[in-house]
């Protein structure tokens, strides 16, 4: 048999429980056709087809990032870097804005994203008065590291048409001063609301390099397949996909949630979950549920009706779930989908399920439930989870380790750009549940290595249908791999999340190559 390229010499972890390690594997047509050891495939290695030496590194199926906002990141490029690394109070926000404002027209908007009032000293967000005292003719508006809250000066707030006579959209909190009743800037569950008015478009120059960018970084963190997560996806945001998916500009394989809201229009199309091909899929129908005004929306009703009509037009539901009341809702809701088609495999899932007890595990095992969650915020905000977690949470927060013991697919993922796309940070909080100080959170949730790697290959495909196309290097499946400078299944724990990705490769081509 003739292929296209062998991989020898490497330590090729397959996922494959029957076969879980080997050392080469061969490639035809983009998939993989033969995966064993250096004799098995010596047949193979010949000057006809491409063979390489990996010289002993280590091969992994290519890493599936389950929940990220594609797009969410692209805005992030172009706006001030506001995150705990680089900004400490609310002084040094007016002093980043202060420094933008001096070279840009006055009227032109200014985005800073990723601050988070629990790094700054003062431990609140900033106000309306605070970014106008810096920026007084240009509008404002900085983003919060969850992208739940966001802030805008009072050029930003004219700009995109709120005062004080404005009432809320549905489930967007609007704050006010106590005293004078004045919008004291700070938004609650409005920042698409709020993007849908911003009214400044990226020029086409920019868009190309930021997806340019963007693609190279996906590819560069070893990230062969992602999830979009945006709740606003609808048709024509498929429809550009399909566009940058076939002119290559973005090169990872894309699995694109439909945003709730759009159920319909993605009806009329005749499509559901699945359509698609290989490079760009339709993922799940993605739901949230949120309790900024302090009532949850939407009602039980609403939601058990919305994932029920989901499920009957062929759809998987993705429903956004944090607190443990929202993730008890969301429980009774796939309880009630479950019970309307108990024989359909519907896969439907949580995403993020951040507090999870005991009696809600066992309830999504019992419908065979699937939990999309993100290890690596118990990184990025452990140590905020330790100091303002309520005592009674902290023992279920994102108690991995319960998920799979009760049997559940448990996927992993960044939600980037809410902290870092780099799926080695995921696996190491996975298995430490350290935060950056080094104390961990909860360390009896623990995780195995070989468990953490699977919650970002096999466990992801699990979750979007496509476990027989990849998340393993076994026959048959895409040739999509990832080469690591070190072996996450055998290094020390605390060495994971300093390995990085030297070669990335989607059906068989190296797509990112590392130069050093
Ligand atoms: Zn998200």
């Amino acid at each position: 048999m003739a292929v296209d390229l062998v991989l020898y010499n490497a330590q090729i972890m397959t996922g494959d429980r029957r076969q879980p390690r080997a050392e080469a594997v061969a490639v035809k047509g983009g998939r993989i056709v033969a995966v064993g050891s250096r004799t098995d495939l010596a047949g193979l290695i010949s000057p006809a087809g491409r063979s390489s030496d990996c010289r002993g590194k280590t091969l992994l199926p290519g890493l599936i990032d389950a929940h990220c906002h594609f797009f969410s990141s692209l805005r992030q490029l172009f706006s001030l870097d506001l995150s705990p690394a680089a900004v400490h109070s609310i002084a040094d926000i007016q002093t980043a804005i202060g420094r933008k404002v001096r070279y840009i027209p006055a009227g032109t908007w200014i985005a800073g994203s990723d601050y988070n009032e629990f790094y700054l000293a003062e431990k609140r967000h900033p106000t309306r008065w605070e970014l106008d005292a810096v920026a007084p003719d240009h509008p404002v508006i900085i983003t919060h590291r969850s992208l739940h809250a966001c802030v805008l000066n009072s050029a930003g707030l004219q700009k995109i048409g709120l005062s004080f006579e404005s009432e809320e959209p549905p489930g967007g909190l609007i704050e006010r001063d106590l005293e004078s009743g004045e919008l004291n800037g700070l938004l609650f569950e409005m920042l698409s609301w709020v993007q849908e008015r911003l009214q400044a478009p990226l020029s086409a120059a920019e868009l190309d390099w930021g997806i340019g960018e963007l693609n190279r970084r996906w590819l560069e963190a070893g990230i062969t397949s992602f999830g979009d997560a945006t709740i606003t996806n609808d048709p024509a945001q498929y429809q550009k996909l399909a566009g940058l998916v076939e002119k290559r500009a973005i090169q990872s394989r894309v699995n694109m949630m439909a945003g709730g809201a759009h159920l319909a229009a993605f009806k009329e199309k005749g499509w559901r979950t699945g359509s698609g091909d290989a490079r760009l899929k339709i993922g799940s129908l993605k739901i949230v549920i949120s309790q900024a005004t302090g009532e949850m929306r939407p009602g039980q009703e609403e939601l058990n009706r919305m994932v029920l009509a989901a499920n009957q037009a062929g759809f998987q539901v993705a429903i956004h779930a944090v607190e443990k009341s929202s993730v008890e809702a969301a429980v009774r809701a796939l309880e009630y989908g479950h019970n309307q088609q108990p024989e359909t495999n519907l896969r439907n899932r949580i995403e993020h399920c951040s507090e999870c007890s005991p009696e809600t595990v066992a309830r999504l095992a019992a419908i065979k439930a699937v939990v999309v969650t993100q290890p690596p915020f118990l990184y990025f905000q452990g140590e905020r989870y330790r100091q303002e977690t309520p005592p009674e949470i902290q023992p279920i927060l994102y108690p991995f380790k319960w998920l799979w013991e009760a049997g559940l697919i448990v996927a992993g993922s960044s939600d980037a750009p809410v902290v870092s796309n780099n799926p080695m940070m995921g696996i190491f909080a996975a298995v430490t549940r350290q935060a950056p100080d080094g104390a961990a959170l909860l360390p009896t949730q623990r995780l195995s290595a070989a468990q953490a790697v699977a919650m970002y290959t096999s466990a992801p495909a699990l979750a979007q249908f496509e476990e027989n196309e990849k998340g393993r290097l076994i026959p048959g499946q895409l040739a999509d791999m990832v080469m690591l400078s070190d072996n996450p299944l055998d290094c020390p724990p605390e060495k994971i999340k300093d390995i990085r990705v030297e070669k990335t490769l989607i059906g068989g081509q190296v797509v990112w190559e590392s130069t050093n």
